[in-house]
């Protein structure tokens, strides 16, 4: 990275690097369990829900893709072997066996809520040793709060539904 880049850093880098690179497999993971999702999901509301899954599953590549420049920017490498993503994720792949929604929403929020955690020790780490990383595991963990939200919303509609549906 450039010399003074480097300079400013108040903390291992290494340290840095290992962080980003375990947030930068649960972002890949995170996609594709959306992007499955999506393809395969069913029961009421698919449409509403398959919609937001897919906004999820760009937004979580987006994540990568800023999370590899921070990386590369700090002379690091990203996981190079999709099988690294399984070995190196903090918040691991939640198989959505059962394509109904509500059980793909339930799953999704889960992944939301640890992502949300893993964020934000990121966050408490960088503080003041890394403000580059910070400001931007900010905008990230922003997303997250509000794709937690999405879902949360959409399994509130579908529980609504339901409820109604059966009187
Ligand atoms: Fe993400
Ligand atoms: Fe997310
Ligand atoms: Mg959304």
């Amino acid at each position: 990275m450039g010399t003074k880049g480097r300079e400013i850093l108040g903390m291992n880098v290494d340290d840095v690097l290992s962080m980003l690179n375990k947030a930068y497999a649960d972002e890949w993971l995170a996609h594709y369990q959306y992007y499955i999702g999506a393809k395969i999901s069913k029961g009421p509301m698919k449409d509403a829900v398959n919609t937001e899954l897919l906004q999820h599953a760009a937004d979580e590549l987006r994540h990568a893709d800023m999370v590899a420049m921070r990386i590369i920017q700090l002379g690091g490498t990203p996981l190079t072997h999709p099988k690294a993503w399984l070995e190196q994720s903090n918040c691991g792949y939640d198989e959505p066996v059962d394509p109904y929604v509500g059980v793909l929403l339930d799953q999704n929020i889960h992944g939301e809520q640890c992502a949300i955690s893993v964020y934000k020790n990121i966050l408490d780490a960088t503080q003041t040793g890394d403000p580059v990383t910070y400001n931007m595991v900010l905008q990230i963990l922003q997303d997250e709060v509000e794709h937690e939200e999405d879902l949360q919303a959409l399994k509130e509609d579908l529980e609504l539904l339901l409820a109604r549906s059966s009187k």
